[in-house]
């Protein structure tokens, strides 16, 4: 059994030596932002029915609930990346990492640096009125929620729904080909913070696999796909990850 400082050796060993590396995350990359993940003893499906506030079907009945779901998902400690996103923005500007695909809808790729980012449940960026067809952006509709309001749009229709899918509604398909594309091309696959079992994450590191890409997954908990990975590194996502950049760092030098 390897401990966890020759765990990071290896995987930084491994990243620094890829040529096409893909990172994939999952909501534990941004547990320590202090997004709550869904699934887990905190998670919020503990508290919330995802059927009445994370549906299409929940949102069409009650977009006021669904809103009051999403502030507390990105307002409660008012996110800002962490160190686990900037080590990944950081592989990506040393020609390593070539994309990231998230599921997460929070933007804190984006906001840390990162510029090829696939959004699989799409992003809260952009936020469209169902009735009037008028485009809000994130800000607008965050600076609503933190003075308490109910979110309106200016013709007085509360369906303003941001571009995330909700359950019942399909991945958008250009982004979905892109990540099984970008998949089965890398030479380095890195999962952090994934439980792995929703589709296509499930699938993702499978297709990297299959391709002949070592696998790295960072996650605090063990999941059920930790058999396919090289390197298995339960721990942080915000303190193992600088790590293996320091690791990567030192040896690209
Ligand atoms: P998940 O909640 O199912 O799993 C998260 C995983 O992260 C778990 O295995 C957990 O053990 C691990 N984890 C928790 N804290 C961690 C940390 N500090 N470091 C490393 N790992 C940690 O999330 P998922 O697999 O991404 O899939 C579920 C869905 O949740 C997706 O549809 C996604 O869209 C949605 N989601 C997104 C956000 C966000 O945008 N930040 C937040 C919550 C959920
Ligand atoms: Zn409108």
């Amino acid at each position: 059994m390897w401990g966890i400082d020759e765990k990071i050796q290896m995987a930084g060993e491994i990243i620094a030596n890829a040529k096409h590396a893909v990172v994939f995350t999952g909501a534990g990359v941004s547990a320590e932002s202090g997004v709550p993940t869904f699934r887990g003893k905190d998670g919020l499906w503990s508290r919330y029915d995802p059927e009445e506030v994370a549906s299409i079907a929940g949102f069409r009945r009650n977009p006021d609930a669904f809103w009051n779901f999403s502030k507390e998902l990105l307002l409660k400690k008012k996110a800002h990346p962490n160190p686990a996103h900037y080590g990944i923005a950081e592989l990506e500007k040393m020609g390593i990492v070539k994309a990231v695909i998230t599921q997460n809808v929070d933007m804190l790729h984006q906001r840390a640096g990162s510029r090829v980012v696939y959004e699989l449940h799409g992003s809260m960026e952009m936020v469209d009125c169902l009735d009037c067809g008028k485009t809000y952006r994130w800000d607008d509709i965050e600076e609503i929620l933190q003075r308490d309001e109910n979110v309106r749009c200016s013709c007085g229709s509360p369906y303003l729904k941001p571009r995330v899918v909700l359950f019942g509604e399909q991945l958008p398909q250009n982004v979905l080909a892109s990540a099984i594309e970008e998949s089965r091309k890398c030479d380095v696959f890195i999962v952090v913070g994934s439980s792995l079992v929703v589709y296509p994450a499930a699938n993702l590191p499978i297709y990297a696999k299959k391709s002949g890409a070592r696998l790295i997954i960072v996650n605090t908990e063990r999941t059920h796909a930790d058999g396919i990975f090289d390197v298995v590194i339960h721990g942080k996502a915000g303190e193992v990850m600088p790590r293996i950049v320091e690791v990567v760092r030192r040896l690209r030098h």
